[in-house]
């Protein structure tokens, strides 16, 4: 176990997803007291900064917005903690120099123990060599390391193989914290305990209830000047094939022997298999074009021109196995669309024919984000004096039933794991080259490697999706809910 006499060193501390997740996430568990006592945290790259100026950097992102002198003050005893070593990714002396300096932190460590947490906030193209020189001159003995890396985890089977096994000749699976962020969300790692701890739920979750299933994530954004990275990637390399299939395994798997890291992605792995690779019928690709003075996405001046990138995608997946053979699971993404959303929207079979005419299908809604909720719309009689059907719902909003709770970050979450060595809600190694295996051939269509490049098609900035949607979810026989349901969000606030 990593408990006191640990050091906790990012990597790549100058960068935009150290600032906006790592350092507050870092922040948030420190101030909550989930931090090893006497943990120090070390900031490495390249560019060089004076520990004033890295310390403000490390604390912009933490939200202080009412000044609130608690706060303040734990922001202050935070900035304590932190130290910055400047140097190269790809020099061993750099790498040296940071040994130095955390054997000086350990120094003042009582037991002998040095337990080191490095954390990759790096680009992937100098994850190898890092993860190479840490091993060769920071590697602390006796001690427990671990390196937390995040996506992009390769760009398909081959390339994340070569990663992979690139890694692993320093670092062990046992070494190894692969995030994939969602994994430490909330309503995540709720769907197992609502799984598993209700046999209300367990007794329908499988084809003889469940139609289909949607797994939808919307952002009202588009690429917005950073076109240039995302359009080597591709909206489902960005959230299809990692965050939205890392749901689908949770929501599919069978009941895991126990709660077990080993156990649980065990499971996930076995569902996985069960999920050929996904055609090209099964799939709808957009584009965002420019609509009410909202730039298109070939309007940002950082994508390639005549780029046929996808920035919306639906696909449908399947799995074969007894529970959910023929039930589609349509994966669905897109940037630029009408709302911020991460939805499961589970939807169930008719009820037998013959009592009710235009009877609504019952639905479970799972809101991943924004406003966390569980609602399940169903049917009950129309209050007063008719005997008529209507559509309402059962509702546990979050923010309502657990007023004061704090919902942790999932930066904070996953930290927190990696720091007491639980993989739980990792990604590991197998779980990843079945992930690519599923979404590979379809990627290589749309990269053009197979052939000609499928022109995706256009949709409006701030528009659902693209025209063609609807038809399609259909097609998988989703039912959108008859007009009369409404949410009576001017009663409850
Ligand atoms: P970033 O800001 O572009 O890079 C982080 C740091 O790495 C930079 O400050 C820079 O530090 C160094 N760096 C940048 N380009 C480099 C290059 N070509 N060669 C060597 N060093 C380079 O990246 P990021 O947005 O923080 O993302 C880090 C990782 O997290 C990436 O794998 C990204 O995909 C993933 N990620 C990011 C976010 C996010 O919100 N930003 C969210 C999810 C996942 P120095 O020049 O000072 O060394
Ligand atoms: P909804 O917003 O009506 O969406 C239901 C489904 O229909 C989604 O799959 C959506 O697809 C699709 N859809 C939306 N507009 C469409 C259109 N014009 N044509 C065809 N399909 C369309 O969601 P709902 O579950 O029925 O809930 C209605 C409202 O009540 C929502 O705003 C919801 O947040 C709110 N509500 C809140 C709670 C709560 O906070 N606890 C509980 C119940 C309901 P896309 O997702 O792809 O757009």
């Amino acid at each position: 176990e990593m408990k006191d006499n640990t050091v906790i060193i990012v990597f790549g501390a100058s960068g935009d997803l150290a600032k906006k997740k790592t350092f507050p996430a870092l922040f948030g568990l420190f101030r909550q007291g989930f931090l090893p006592p006497d943990v120090k945290i070390v900031g490495y790259a390249r560019t060089k900064m004076e520990r004033d100026d890295f310390c403000a950097r490390a604390v912009s992102y933490i939200k202080n917005a009412q000044n609130d002198a608690e706060i303040t003050a734990s922001i202050g005893k935070f900035k304590d903690l932190l130290s910055y070593v400047t140097g190269s990714y790809d020099d061993g002396a750099g790498f040296d120099a940071l040994d130095v300096h955390l054997k000086d932190i350990e120094a003042k460590y009582t037991s002998k123990d040095r337990n080191r947490l490095f954390y990759f906030a790096l680009p992937p193209n100098v994850f190898v060599t890092v993860a190479k020189n840490i091993k060769e001159h920071c590697y602390a003995e006796p001690g427990v390391n671990r390196i937390i890396v995040e996506k992009p985890f390769g760009k398909d089977l081959d390339s994340a193989r070569e990663l992979l096994s690139s890694l692993k000749q320093y670092w062990s699976e046992e070494e190894t914290y692969r995030i994939d962020h969602y994994l430490g969300k909330e309503m995540v790692k709720n769907i197992l305990v609502l799984r598993f701890a209700n046999v209300t739920v367990g007794g329908i979750w499988d084809k003889s209830h469940i139609s289909n299933v949607q797994i939808t994530f919307k952002e009202p954004f588009g690429t917005e000047g950073r076109g240039g990275y995302f359009d080597s990637f591709g909206i489902i390399r960005d959230v299809l094939q990692n965050h939205l299939l890392q749901v689908l395994s949770i929501l599919t798997m069978e009941r895991p022997v126990s709660f077990s890291a080993e156990d649980i992605r065990d499971e996930k792995v076995k569902v996985l298999r069960s999920i050929p690779p996904i055609t090209r019928e099964d799939t709808l690709l957009g584009q965002y074009v420019g609509a009410d003075g909202k730039p298109g996405y070939l309007e940002d001046e950082t994508v390639p021109r005549g780029s046929v990138c996808p920035t919306f995608a639906a696909t449908t997946l399947w799995i074969n196995n007894p529970r959910w053979e023929g039930v589609p699971f349509i994966l669905k993404a897109g940037k630029a669309l009408n709302e911020a959303k991460v939805e499961v929207r589970i939807q169930f079979k008719d009820v037998t024919q013959g009592i009710f005419d235009d009877i609504t299908r019952n639905e479970l809604v799972i809101r991943i984000q924004p406003s966390e909720a569980i609602y399940l719309k169903m049917n009950a009689k129309t209050p007063g004096l008719q005997t008529r059907a209507m559509a309402t719902e059962m509702d546990l909003t979050y923010n309502r039933r657990f007023a004061d709770a704090k919902i942790p970050e999932a930066y904070e979450a996953l930290i927190l794991d990696a720091l007491q060595g639980d993989h739980s809600n990792f990604v590991r190694h197998d779980e990843l080259d079945v992930a690519w295996k599923i979404f590979t051939p379809i990627l290589h269509w749309i990269d053009g490697t197979s052939g000609t490049r499928p022109s995706p098609v256009g949709y409006a900035y701030g528009s659902r999706g693209p025209a063609e949607l609807n038809a399609f979810v259909e097609r998988y026989g989703y039912q959108r809910t008859n007009s009369s349901y409404e949410w009576p969000v001017t009663k409850l606030g």
